[in-house]
């Protein structure tokens, strides 16, 4: 059986439901396809869940510090039930260079922020438990969002747009080069769904979709471990204002906290190894900031990839820089657009420069309005818990927030 559509998304993370929403919006005819069970299977189930602000960005990419700025903004507008505003702290200890946080604090100045700079005792009335070490600090505009309601409402709004979302149908070939310029799209055990467009949002397997097409496109993920402990009423996020590092990140969360993480490179996204030094090492320096951290009870670890993009990775040192994203048309799959790269702050930004990629290709000139339209039960967490268990996006990241 063969089903029609104008465009077809691979991939039910937050970077395939957002085009597909965007595609939708834009009177596109939209199928998407995610092989888990339920959406938010890959890395979007299994981040910090993080709005960043852009300040962790802002000294090493200033524009997509920015980017990550406008759409922290936007998400609140527009999904203000599946984030919290926690605030976000940097916060210097006894040994960290000090000229590298003046220039964070200028950096996160020229990026459009209003850092609030912090003496100790004002650090310590906002986080009770803050090492005795901490020397100065600064509030940023960081939140934490929720994966899963943001990908079901994602999906909900794509689904009233008219898109249709096939969970449990993994792609496994892709046919291109047709005389009438379509390619056809094959699902293990499922339909053919023929499409002039094919956006490969395979996030870390996206080099393996877009081989299935004939194409290359060369991906290094890289893997990195989140601890979430018994600890509640942190507040906000806390960032360790050095050099990116392991474990310098720890994430309020209900009654835990999401400590992280690490970054080691993975050669197959789907068997790869998980250390307990990662574990260990993300305990012991998360500790450094907060010494209760050594003791409290671990309720759960998770692994995540990221989906990063090798030529941009080759121009890169380290871990400082942001992971922007990438667009990639394929000349060896006319027809086929990769999108890699990115954060799940920047999901919307992400799928609106694929959308008038694939709108200039097919000739549709509605503009995005992703921006302006909030999403279904945008204030409304019950509503939202709902579209998640409806659409089975709760993974890893939320499953002690997100209401089963
Ligand atoms: C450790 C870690 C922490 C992070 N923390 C944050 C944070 O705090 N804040 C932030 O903004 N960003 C964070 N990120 C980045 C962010 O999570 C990712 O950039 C983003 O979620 C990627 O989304 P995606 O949709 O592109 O990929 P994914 O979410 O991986 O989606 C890809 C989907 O494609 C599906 N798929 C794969 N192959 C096929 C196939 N053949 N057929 C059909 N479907 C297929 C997969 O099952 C998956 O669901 C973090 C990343 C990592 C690794």
């Amino acid at each position: 059986m063969t089903v029609e559509t104008e465009v077809a998304v691979i991939g039910g993370g937050a970077t395939g439901v957002g085009v597909a929403r965007d595609l939708a919006m834009r009177g596109v005819d939209v199928a998407l396809l995610e092989r888990g069970t339920g959406l938010n299977a890959g890395t979007s189930g299994r981040s910090h869940g993080v709005l960043h602000s852009g300040a962790r960005y802002a000294e090493s990419d200033p524009d997509g510090a920015a980017d990550c700025l406008r759409e922290n903004r936007t998400l609140r507008e527009i999904a203000p039930g599946c984030v919290v505003d926690s605030g976000g702290l940097f916060v210097r200890l006894a040994d960290d260079d000090s000229a590298y946080f003046e220039r964070k604090l200028d950096a996160c100045r020229e990026v459009g922020m209003d850092p609030t700079r912090l003496a100790p005792d004002e650090i310590r009335e906002r986080v009770p438990g803050i090492a005795e070490a901490v020397e100065e600090g600064f509030g940023v505009p960081d939140g934490v969002v929720s994966p899963a309601r943001l990908v079901a409402a994602t999906a909900a709004s794509a689904r009233d747009h008219g898109a249709s979302i096939h969970t449990g149908s993994a792609v496994v070939d892709i046919d291109v080069g047709s005389d009438s310029g379509r390619l056809a799209v094959h699902v293990d055990g499922g339909p053919t769904i023929a499409a002039d467009s094919v956006v490969n949002a395979a996030g870390p397997w996206a080099g393996e979709v877009a081989a299935m097409a004939g194409a290359q496109l060369g991906m290094r993920p890289t893997r990195g471990v989140m601890v979430a402990v018994d600890y509640p009423g942190l507040g906000p996020v806390l960032n360790r204002c050095r050099e990116p590092a392991d474990g310098d990140i720890v994430v309020p969360h209900g009654e835990q906290a999401v400590l992280g993480t690490t970054s080691v490179a993975v050669d197959d996204p789907d068997t790869f190894e998980r250390e307990d030094w990662e574990v260990e090492r993300t305990l012991s320096e998360c500790a450094a900031m907060l010494p209760a951290l050594a003791d409290a009870m671990v309720e759960r670890t998770y692994w995540g990839l990221r989906p990063l993009y090798e030529p941009d990775e080759l121009a890169r040192e380290g871990r400082g820089i942001s992971r922007d994203f990438a667009v990639v048309a394929h000349d060896a799959a006319p027809g086929l657009v990769s999108v890699v790269g990115g954060k799940l702050t920047t999901y919307r930004r992400m799928a609106e420069a694929v959308a008038d990629r694939v709108c200039g290709d097919l000739g549709v000139e509605e503009p995005c309005r992703t921006a302006e339209e909030p999403l279904p039960g945008a204030g409304d967490p019950e509503r939202l818990d709902q579209l998640a268990r409806e659409f089975g996006a709760v993974g890893p990241a939320d499953s002690d927030v997100v209401r089963e």
